[in-house]
């Protein structure tokens, strides 16, 4: 069958790849154990010569292994694993691929809680080099001998700079990097990190794809272009087979199996129906905040407005070149900075909470929050202004949101 588009895939996913009874929906799976008939089938999934097999919940069960299915159509990958968040997904590549004396080269804008990440790496003896990655040459210029891996996200949370990412895949595929892109903020509804050749792509399932705020997960999907035949760091025990599947076999081991992070049932079926509607929530939100980014844009008392789609955008070239729409992520500044909180407390719809992607919109200044811990050196590198305020665009009524901000930046 010809390629189908996004929701007529994941709508009609479970029914494709198999549900008991005839169910239309994938069931819950709450089983921890999985038994046999035959010990020589339980042998099997030990030893991965039964495939499809379950044996512990921690590596996963048939409502996980759903999702994963579904995922990897989203991305048109070769194969995903699956987390209980996104913050597990990115541990357990960077845990699992790296070894101390290895050099990571990562985007100096990215969520703080990988940049946080970042100084854990330090620890262990991981070289971590943030740089500038919305030019390419930057990228170049920190790869070293030791390097084996570069990491970006599509749309930097909370700053919204999108890394030169066409020129940094090339990059990697030339110098034989791991190539890791967190795809978290456009999902794969507005864009596939596997056009400009990443080797990973992370998702945070609790942003977009979950999209109701209601669980968290995550995701790794190997887009099966990263040769890991010659990649140093892959254990005796896990070059075994298809080498293409090298890198997730040692993800799931390593990074799920023995750290953990794992995604419980409930939460993956959360999220899988939350996924069927990821499209149509998406493109609403993204045009509710292109409307409300223009808006604030010709306002007298904001000064920036950081979103993807307006002409202002550094980097809105690369924008249009890489993405159908500019997603429900968007920041700005006002004129007058100690104005900033009286200003939330005036509105009335957004909610005043952290996270993103959830059905209603959601309304925080950065710098005394979800950036505090990193410290005004961190935050001055990263682009995040004292008053910056990032929205996170829900699916209210444009016109009761525009209202809404215009009463509170009225007063
Ligand atoms: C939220 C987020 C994460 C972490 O995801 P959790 O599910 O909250 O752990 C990672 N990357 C980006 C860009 C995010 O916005």
């Amino acid at each position: 069958m010809a390629t189908q588009g996004f929701t007529t895939t994941i709508v009609h996913g479970d029914k494709a790849f198999g549900t008991e009874h005839g169910a239309v929906h994938k069931p819950i799976h709450t089983s921890v154990q999985y038994g046999f008939d035959k010990v020589e089938d339980l042998i099997g999934v030990f030893q991965g010569t039964l495939k499809g097999g379950f044996n512990y919940a921690r590596q996963g069960t048939p409502t996980t292994a759903a999702l994963e299915t579904k995922v990897t159509k989203m991305e048109d990958g070769l194969g995903s694993i699956c987390f209980a968040t996104g913050m597990g997904a990115i541990t357990a590549i960077f845990l699992t691929l790296l070894r101390a004396g290895d050099h990571l080269v990562a985007s100096q804008f990215v969520f703080g809680n990988t940049n946080s990440i970042f100084g854990t790496l330090r620890g262990l003896g991981i070289e971590v080099t943030t740089v500038d990655a919305t030019d390419v040459a930057n990228v170049a210029a920190a790869v070293q001998p030791n390097t084996r891996m570069v990491f970006v996200e599509t749309i930097a949370n909370p700053g919204t700079q999108i890394p030169d990412m066409a020129a940094i895949g090339a990059l990697c595929k030339t110098q034989g990097l791991v190539y890791v892109v967190d795809n978290t903020i456009t999902s794969p509804v507005l864009f596939k990190p596997k056009a400009v050749d990443a080797s990973l792509v992370v998702n945070s399932l609790t942003k977009t794809i979950g999209g109701h705020g209601t669980a968290m997960g995550g995701a790794v999907t190997d887009t099966g272009l990263f040769d890991w035949n010659g990649y140093p760091n892959i254990f005796e025990a896990y070059r075994k087979g298809d080498a293409r599947q090298w890198g997730l076999q040692q993800i799931r081991k390593k990074g799920l199996r023995d750290m953990g992070a794992s995604l419980m049932s409930e939460h993956a079926h959360n999220i899988s129906v939350g996924a069927e509607t990821a499209a149509l929530r998406v493109a609403y939100s993204s045009a509710t905040a292109l409307e409300l980014a223009r808006f604030l844009e010709a306002h007298p008392k904001v000064v920036k407005v950081h979103y993807p789609m307006l002409e202002s955008h550094p980097q809105h070239a690369f924008a249009k070149q890489f993405f159908s729409a500019g997603s429900w992520l968007l920041s700005f500044e006002l004129a007058d900075v100690d104005a900033c909180l009286a200003f939330i407390n005036r509105l009335q719809i957004p909610v005043k909470a952290t996270g993103l992607a959830d059905t209603r919109t959601l309304i925080i200044p950065v710098a005394p929050t979800i950036f505090w811990e990193a410290g005004a050196e961190v935050r001055a590198k990263m682009g995040i202004a004292d008053g910056l305020i990032r929205l996170s665009v829900g699916l209210e009524e444009s016109a009761d949101l525009l209202a809404d901000f215009a009463q509170a930046l009225a007063s």
